[in-house]
């Protein structure tokens, strides 16, 4: 038995990483500049976009795209509900209706069949996850948004690294990543807007910085006016070059971080793979290279006689660390309240809400920290 505590994530930070921030800090200039325009250039290349746009979170991105896309009281965006509340608290916030989309039982991606079936007139965007570093079925997906004639921002905050069909996900389309400390690659707090669609991105960048289509670093260095006019009211979702620097470091490391996970990923599914109560997700086969976000599992409550939270609570009592991705969205107070949501309606989003949960994985762990982890878990379900 452990120990030391395991944490279920931490953030992989160097002391360069750490000087690198420290020279932003001396530098005299440490808001949006140089590092931000230098990350989301370096972002482009990584994920094979035409634009990025660096933000203060994912979240902000949601907002700014439902903003950018006009999406307001009548309209109808499909979504899963098992997803960061996050996207659906925006929605409802905009004025506009969350229709939940159920998942595959298995790999927790949003189904096609289930998002044609709730298709309406209403219909204005559709937002797919790509869940815990594996990509949802684009293809599917973008023919119904093409033959409806609607939008898909894909929400990638798992998805750094991700490949579908051998491209990097966010390549085409519209697309926001996240550099939350948990994600795959950190910047504190912050996110990225990706997007081949140049007007949208325009209108991004205009939305994020108070709607002057101009932010501070651009008008010091290139001598813009700073009177300059707002076009229309806007946001302060910018990102700090403090915060850049460690993304820019972080994005350096980031194909060594997926090779870790990866490594560690493997030896936890061999290992669980004896464990009958526990049941890992499958991986979409058109994943061609998953990230490794998070490693889910899900217990088997009617053999383990166990309920998913008791089990959290015992594997912290044995120095093991959990996450829960997710709870399902539907089923929380205000959504059941306000929107009469009821369980039986997502039965495989709610089969999974009831079992998942999260195992520890991040870069820095090692080998034993999985057997630790597997041996924990056995004398759970021993008890
Ligand atoms: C983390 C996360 C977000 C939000 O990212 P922030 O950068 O924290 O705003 C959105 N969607 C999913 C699926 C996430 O896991």
């Amino acid at each position: 038995m452990r120990t030391e505590f395991l944490p279920f994530s931490r953030p992989s930070i160097t002391e360069e990483d750490i000087s690198a921030v420290g020279d932003v800090l001396r530098s005299g200039w440490i808001t949006t500049g140089p590092n931000v325009t230098g990350f989301e250039r370096a972002f482009c290349e990584y994920v094979g976009c035409k634009n990025a746009v660096a933000l203060s979170s994912a979240t902000a991105g949601m907002h700014l795209a439902l903003e950018a896309l006009d999406i307001g009281p009548g309209d109808e965006v499909i979504t899963p509900s098992m997803t960061w509340v996050s996207t659906i608290n925006l929605i409802v916030l905009a004025g506009a209706t969350p229709v939940f989309a159920d998942v595959d039982k298995d790999t927790l991606m949003i189904s096609p069949d289930w998002v044609e079936e709730s298709i309406s007139p209403k219909t204005r965007l559709i937002v797919p996850v790509h869940f815990a570093g594996a990509a949802a079925d684009m293809a599917y997906l973008r023919r119904i948004a093409a033959r409806i004639e609607v939008p898909l921002v894909e929400d990638a905050a798992h998805a750094l690294g991700t490949r579908y069909s051998g491209a990097h996900v966010g390549k085409e389309g519209t697309s926001i990543f996240s550099f939350h400390p948990i994600k795959n690659i950190t910047t504190g707090e912050g996110g990225m807007f990706c997007s081949d669609n140049e007007d949208l991105i325009e209108h991004i960048n205009r939305l994020k910085f108070h709607g002057l289509g101009v932010d501070a670093y651009d008008r010091q260095t290139q001598g813009r006016s700073p009177q300059a006019e707002v076009l229309e009211p806007g946001y302060k979702y910018n990102m700090t070059d403090m915060a850049a620097v460690l993304g820019l470091r972080q994005l350096g490391r980031v194909d060594e971080f997926i090779r870790k996970r990866a490594a560690l990923a493997i030896r936890y599914r061999e290992l669980l793979s004896e464990i009958d109560e526990i049941l890992p997700l499958s991986v979409p086969p058109d994943t061609t290279r998953h990230a490794w976000h998070l490693f889910i599992v899900r217990l088997d409550t009617d053999r383990a006689r166990l309920s998913r939270d008791d089990f959290m609570a015992e594997l912290k009592k044995r120095d093991i660390g959990t996450g829960l991705h997710f709870r399902a969205v539907h089923l929380q107070k205000y959504y059941r309240e306000s929107m009469d949501m009821r369980r039986g309606m997502l039965p495989n989003t709610e089969w999974n809400s009831d079992r998942i949960c999260s195992l520890p994985l991040f870069p820095d762990m090692t080998f034993e920290d999985v057997d630790d982890v597997v041996e924990a878990v056995k004398d759970v379900l021993r008890k």
